[in-house]
């Protein structure tokens, strides 16, 4: 670093969109206190590492970007889930200079005032209230909450981030607010699970403008859809108030789309995995959701390949799928994870037969995907613009979230911008996207 030049900063950001929330927060700090962000580990005087330590797969992904931090550049921080099980990195890569787990921001930025104190300048300590944001302008992630109160067998996130904290709704919405003022078009509601919001706050009221607001997930996302931006729900576990919140959608308050990570169907199986709110009139919920509220797209994660799983289960959760008519779909065979409980369970299933039931689910999932999407031919919906190409703009319907779901690709009269929402006749759907022309600004 050369004398009072403010130092660099390389940071790589793995794991999952509460991960990516971290990292916005470290990062809006850093450049705060004068920091600034390197393309590349090579020249810069420290990286940080967020890592994933999820599944067995997120840690080798974490170890081996670790791994290149160190070779590229030797002063290396580690923070994140994986931090919270720090043996495996010590042993890896004894010089790295601090671990620390998930939400330990404190303890990130006085490992890096350690290793490369901050040089305050008024000029470089300027930050956009909104803070800094990995995503690009037009979408952000608003963490509601942090942990869980739930023990599902197969999941080690309350051992790594502790139980439900809820943040007060004035707080959240205050956030959500700068963002909206900042020009995001789409606030992305995440946490463990969305609608135990305010549990461990005894849903507690906190002043917002004139008016004070509980920390219930209802009356946050009624205060969330008046901020004048599309609001997304995701994470949402099917508690019986969860029916209350169709009626916002219903409204056009926020968006007709749940995200509720069923993973799995089946009684058994679901009783093994100790899911929350699993209960055997789902499908009739669905139903009764999908009457009040038409346009509502549904988003899930099922688990296939669970311990314990058998033919007549999996077989249960195809029919179930074809009945529930998910729009959006992810599928993750079972891994078992260090630490869960599940990894006890007795019969563990092979893995060709998690391979077979993947690729039956993800078949039959296409053929439910193509058909929604048809039905949506010859309609109009609103667009937003996430890329914009020469000849064709990349966006996404109420029913698509980023990165996740799929795309609406669209032709137009005249030039597009990122971040704008426009109105799209859709003219050809496929098996997970849309294709349609601009019809209006
Ligand atoms: S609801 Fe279950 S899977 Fe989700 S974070 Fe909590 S324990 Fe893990």
């Amino acid at each position: 670093m050369q004398q009072g030049s403010a130092p660099k900063i390389s940071f790589v950001s793995l794991g999952c969109p509460k991960a990516l929330v971290d990292s916005e927060r470290i990062i809006t700090r850093l450049r705060a206190e004068g920091y600034e962000l390197a393309r590349q580990h090579d020249g810069a005087d420290l990286v940080i590492v967020n890592t994933c330590g999820f599944l067995d797969s997120a840690k080798q992904e974490s170890l081996s970007a670790i791994g290149s931090a160190m070779a590229e550049n030797g002063k290396v921080i580690v923070t994140g889930c994986m931090g919270a099980e720090p043996e495996q990195i010590e042993q890896a890569y004894p010089g790295v200079l601090s671990i620390t787990g998930p939400q330990q921001y404190e303890s990130v930025l006085d490992a890096v005032h350690r290793a490369s104190p901050p040089v305050h300048n008024p000029h470089l300590d300027l930050v956009p209230p909104q803070g800094i944001k990995l995503t690009p302008r037009h979408y952000a992630y608003l963490k509601i909450s942090e942990g869980c109160n739930n023990r599902c067998s197969f999941c080690i996130i309350p051992k790594l981030r502790g139980d439900l904290v809820s943040r007060p709704a004035a707080d959240v919405l205050r956030e959500a607010e700068r963002l909206v003022a900042a020009g995001v078009k789409e606030l992305l509601v995440i946490s463990q699970d969305t609608s135990a919001y305010g549990l461990d706050l005894k849903y507690a009221e906190s002043s917002w403008k004139d008016r004070s607001v509980r920390a219930r997930f209802l009356d946050l996302a009624r205060e969330l859809g008046d901020l004048g931006a599309w609001v997304r729900l995701h994470y949402v576990y099917p508690y019986p108030h969860v029916d209350d919140v169709i009626g916002l959608m219903s409204e056009g308050k926020v968006l007709p789309y749940l995200d509720i990570p069923f993973q799995h169907a089946s009684p058994n199986v679901l009783k093994a995995m100790r899911r929350p709110a699993a209960q055997d009139r789902t499908l009739d919920r669905i139903k009764r959701w999908r009457a009040a509220c038409p346009d509502l797209a549904l988003r899930s994660t099922f688990i296939v390949g669970f311990p314990g799983e058998t033919d007549e289960d999996f077989a249960y959760l195809l029919d179930w799928l074809d009945e529930a008519e998910i729009d959006r779909l992810g599928c993750f065979k079972y891994e078992p994870v260090a630490g869960a409980t599940s990894n006890a369970l007795p019969d563990q299933v092979p893995d060709e037969v998690k391979q077979e039931r993947w690729n039956a689910l993800m078949a039959r999932q296409q053929k439910i995907s193509a058909r929604r999407l048809k039905r949506k031919v010859g309609t109009r919906q609103q667009i937003i613009i996430d890329e914009v190409g020469p000849t064709v703009a990349k966006g996404r319907s109420k029913a698509d979230a980023p990165e996740i779901d799929g795309a609406v690709y669209l032709s137009s009269r005249r030039p597009l911008r990122v971040g704008e929402i426009v109105t799209a006749k859709i003219e050809r759907a496929d098996e997970y996207d849309l294709h349609g022309i601009v019809s209006g600004f």
